[in-house]
């Protein structure tokens, strides 16, 4: 087994504790792995999964059902991690909460927890800021610093998980935080694959989303993956040279082929892919470019998602007008297409859509400081 020949060191999430091997963001073949090293039967692999991914346990003296001998080696080479919430911030009228955590290593990332009637999603970050340097988003004006591990991927949805009342489960999850996703390609798909499998947290497939600014050659990769995810691509502009401007990954991978590689995931997945389009005042929201859309969008079964800008600072663009969002919706939707406008929550907090920025001081209500 490949995972079985990795050392305890590639193993180890950067948020366990240094010296310990990380049992979070292991796969089930990988703990086996680990199980087969420590010489302990090959169902101690499994044992292990359902009490740290089925019950969320992360004290291994509660894990009763393992022999104590077990438990005590457990306590002494294994952790399971957490991320440490510097702050929760909530927003007006409590549709969103912001979380920023800290990780093992300082570096911090934040995530979001948005309520609906129907939903419990948690927006959650891939990477620590993001090198694609969109000019709308803040997140691409922090800069890149790091990918992160499968671990504190998860960790981040565990951590906010907990924090949710009794009656609360979260029914979806979004990588729509900080960072490019399929840029972290292993990492996230690892998480992907432990959020969904029924050995990890047991959700549906199609309840996750990965949102790309459209790395053609992954979104490719990912058709061929055998998952049932949701692939959101960021198009933003109906021309080159808009999306160019906006998006400077757009030169790499332009419209007509991060449009051909959503058309071969979503042929490969039997999915419609979401297009997301960021709409920005006399930049992008003109009849013309929504006709354009239109245009664009009869190529590949999929749908579409309108997000008004969210102002962030040192950026000059604007929202536009309702009543243009509004034009732009129903010339869109002439062509039979779904476009709902989906107004980001948490704008308040500057946890709305592209507003994700590790630094202090923002505005908001800070509740409560978490330990
Ligand atoms: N890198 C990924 C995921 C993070 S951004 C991607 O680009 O898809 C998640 C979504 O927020 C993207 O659709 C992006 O276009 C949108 N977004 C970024 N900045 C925004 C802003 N200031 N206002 C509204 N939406 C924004």
């Amino acid at each position: 087994m490949q995972e079985q020949s990795k050392n305890n060191s590639e193993l180890m999430g950067t948020s366990g504790s240094p010296e310990k091997i990380n049992l979070k963001g292991l796969t089930l073949s990988e703990l086996a792995g680990l199980v087969a090293e420590w010489d302990e039967p090959k169902y101690r692999a499994a044992q292990l999964a359902s009490w740290i991914y089925g019950k969320r346990v992360s004290n291994f003296e509660h894990m009763s059902n393992l022999p104590k001998g077990f438990r005590a080696k457990l306590m002494k080479e294994a952790s399971i991690s957490e991320v440490r919430a510097v702050s929760c911030t909530v927003s007006d009228a409590d549709v969103a909460t912001k979380y920023l955590f800290e990780l093992t290593s300082g570096d911090k990332v934040e995530s979001v927890l948005m309520h609906d009637q129907e939903r419990t999603t948690i927006c959650i970050s891939s990477q620590v800021g993001c090198a694609m340097a969109c000019d709308f988003c803040a997140t691409g004006k922090m800069g890149f610093f790091r990918n992160l591990s499968a671990s504190e991927i998860l960790d981040q949805f565990t951590a906010i998980e907990r924090d949710l009342s009794e009656d609360k489960a979260v029914t979806n999850v979004v990588f729509m935080g900080m960072g490019e996703p399929l840029a972290n390609y292993d990492q996230t798909l690892k998480s992907v694959r432990l959020l969904s499998d029924s050995d990890g947290y047991g959700m549906s497939e199609k309840r996750i989303t990965i949102s790309t600014v459209g790395l053609a050659p992954r979104m490719r990769q990912l058709a061929r993956e055998g998952l049932k995810c949701n692939l959101a691509l960021s198009l933003n502009a109906a021309t080159d040279n808009v999306r160019t401007r906006l998006m400077p990954i757009n030169e790499k991978y332009p419209i007509d082929e991060v449009l051909a590689a959503a058309k071969e995931w979503a042929l490969a997945t039997k999915r419609k892919a979401t297009l997301e389009y960021v709409l920005i005042r006399d930049v992008n929201d003109a009849d013309a470019d929504a006709k354009r859309l239109r245009k664009l969008m009869s190529r590949l079964p999929c749908k579409l998602n309108l997000i008004p800008f969210n102002e962030i600072e040192d950026s000059e663009f604007r929202r536009p007008e309702l009543n243009r969002i509004e034009c732009f919706r129903q010339i869109v939707a002439s062509g039979q297409h779904v476009a709902p406008i989906r107004f980001s929550k948490g704008h308040d907090i500057a946890a709305a859509c592209g507003q994700l920025r590790t630094d202090f001081g923002k505005p908001g209500t800070m509740i409560r400081k978490a330990s």
